[in-house]
């Protein structure tokens, strides 16, 4: 084995069930030093974004171009370690309960190349845990058991190609000592719950028994239906119940009716489209989520630096001239931050002149990024009301003001401040925006199927390009969809589009719409 050889390594880490809070600690921070990330079908692509620098490889199922059989991904585990790289193969749940880990780690071990093995949470644990379904219980069980039904759903779908796997699956399973366990849960057993609760049936174990199906689980867009091993069948039929599913069967299906946490929070079940830029997006999407939203991010905005830095540059040189210095955006913040980490400047450029935001974000921002002291900051986050405040404060006439703003920026507050008598108004723009291209795949799969309760707007500029990206039939496209918006002046540019906002965020920020919406 070369030098270069040796540094390579696999880390089989376990992705979690489905939500991407449930990676372990260093599963997450392997992802965050990954060279190559190789990941299937039931890991949360939203893990990728944990590991932005790797190079990514999808080798699940209902890939594009057709899948990997189990054998190339092992070539492909060993070729990229022996290129010397760190790789994450990261596996749903857990890598060695019916993920074919084991076997990966044996043509690893066999090809020489080192590898570690991260477990992770398991279907079978968290499904049920998320369905209010604790696992065991000392009124009803001491033992709990992990059988796959094993129809080649998901990760074994592969599996024709192994000789072994013919001496597997339900032929090894001893139904007569299964049906008299008390809780079981069985993988990979939508298609093959007919036969599994027959089986169970038929050695013994009572239909009354309680079951559980659930899909998706831990997800936003997990489903779960109870009913008893002799009519499971039917009501996951009934439900449309398909993979990935997992399938509880005993006593403790019975605790769900009192402690069933997950699917009870406010906003579980709704789907609900955040349109921001790219950069913001997530503050919205996370607070929506903690309260059981499935969220599909459609940015309508990318934020990019300015091409010519001339006219910033010469701003932020001068800054101390003003009296004051205004932002309008926690973006404004950041761009000015990142210009005077570029132009090895600090705070010092802003000497004594106040400084004055438009929304507790951008204030927020403020505070973090440039470790400034706020000293203007209107309850009402719009233009007017700090020139309102300003004005209030005699500090409008004869005052000189710098404005560190989007291009796109409304004109209002320069145009006011100048009418209000400013000595001086200069408005620059630190961050240029263009609209995104296209709305995600996601979101119009969700469209089409109906799916779609909330499309939140931010910003009139949020509207607009939204709209545009919905082509000329937007209205009807937005017909059964609840509109959200953050405050008068986004909610006046949907009217102006003839679309009616069904709430408007009583504070004019993130919380106040996410409050609104939970209020629905
Ligand atoms: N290694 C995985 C299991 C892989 S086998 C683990 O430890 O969880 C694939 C099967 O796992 C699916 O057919 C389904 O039965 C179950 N499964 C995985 N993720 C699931 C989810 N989010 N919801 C319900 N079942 C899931």
């Amino acid at each position: 084995m070369s030098g270069k050889d040796s540094k390579g390594v696999v880390f089989l880490v376990g992705a979690g069930p489905g939500d991407p809070g449930l990676i372990t600690v260093r599963g997450r921070a392997l992802l965050d030093q990954a060279d190559v990330v190789i990941y299937d079908y039931l890991s949360n692509p939203r893990l990728l974004s944990y590991c932005p620098r790797a190079e990514t490889i999808y080798v699940g199922k209902k890939a594009a171009s057709h899948s990997m059989t189990q054998e190339q991904i092992n070539a492909l585990l060993v070729e990229k370690a022996r290129e010397g790289k760190r790789v994450v193969r990261l596996k749903g749940g857990d890598p060695f309960v019916f993920g074919r880990g084991g076997e990966e780690c044996e043509a690893l071990a066999a090809a020489g190349v080192k590898f570690e093995v991260v477990p992770g949470i398991t279907a079978a644990i968290a499904g049920p845990a998320y369905a209010g379904i604790p696992v065991t219980h000392r009124d009803f069980n001491s033992s709990f058991t992990l059988i796959t039904g094993h129809e080649k759903e998901e990760e074994y779908k592969e599996s024709e190609s192994r000789s072994r796997d013919a001496a597997v699956g339900s032929s090894d399973i001893d139904w007569a000592s299964v049906a008299k366990l008390p809780c079981i849960a069985f993988y990979m057993g939508v298609k093959a719950l007919p036969r599994i609760c027959e089986k169970l049936m038929a050695n013994g174990m009572s239909g009354e028994t309680p079951a559980a199906t659930i899909q998706w689980a831990t997800t936003p867009k997990q489903r779960t239906v109870t009913g008893t091993v002799r009519d499971i069948v039917q009501k996951v039929a009934e439900a449309k119940i398909g993979a990935p599913a997992i399938t509880i069967v005993g006593r403790v299906v019975e605790m769900r009716q009192a402690i069933n946490w997950f699917e009870s929070r406010p906003l579980f079940g709704q789907t609900i489209v955040v349109t921001r830029t790219r950069q913001q997006a997530s503050a919205l999407s996370q607070k929506l989520e903690a309260l059981g939203a499935r969220v599909i991010e459609a940015p309508t905005i990318d934020l990019a630096p300015p091409k010519d830095f001339t006219e910033v540059d010469d701003a932020i040189k001068h800054a101390a001239h003003y009296d004051w210095i205004i932002f309008t955006s926690a973006n404004g913040v950041r761009f000015t931050r990142a210009r005077l980490d570029a132009m090895e400047r600090d705070v010092r450029v802003f000497g004594t002149a106040d400084i004055a935001a438009i929304g507790d974000a951008t204030a927020e921002a403020i505070r973090r990024e440039l470790a400034l002291h706020v000293n203007l900051c209107p309850d009402d986050f719009v233009a007017e009301a700090l020139v309102h405040a300003l004005q209030g404060h005699g500090q409008i006439a004869g005052h000189k003001f710098l404005l560190l703003r989007a291009d796109i920026a409304r004109p209002i507050l320069r145009d006011q401040l100048k009418a209000h008598g400013a000595a001086e108004v200069r408005d620059v723009a630190v961050y240029e925006t263009k609209p995104a291209e296209n709305l995600p795949d996601e979101l119009l799969t969700a469209s089409d199927a109906g799916e779609v309760n909330w499309v939140t707007f931010t910003s009139s500029s949020t509207v607009k390009n939204f709209v545009s990206l919905l082509g000329s039939n937007y209205a009807t496209k937005l017909k059964n969809v609840k509109i959200a918006s953050i405050g008068p002046i986004t909610s006046q540019t949907l009217r102006d589009l003839g679309l009616t906002p069904t709430i408007e965020a009583e504070t004019y920020n993130v919380d106040g719409l996410v409050e609104a919406v939970a209020g629905k």
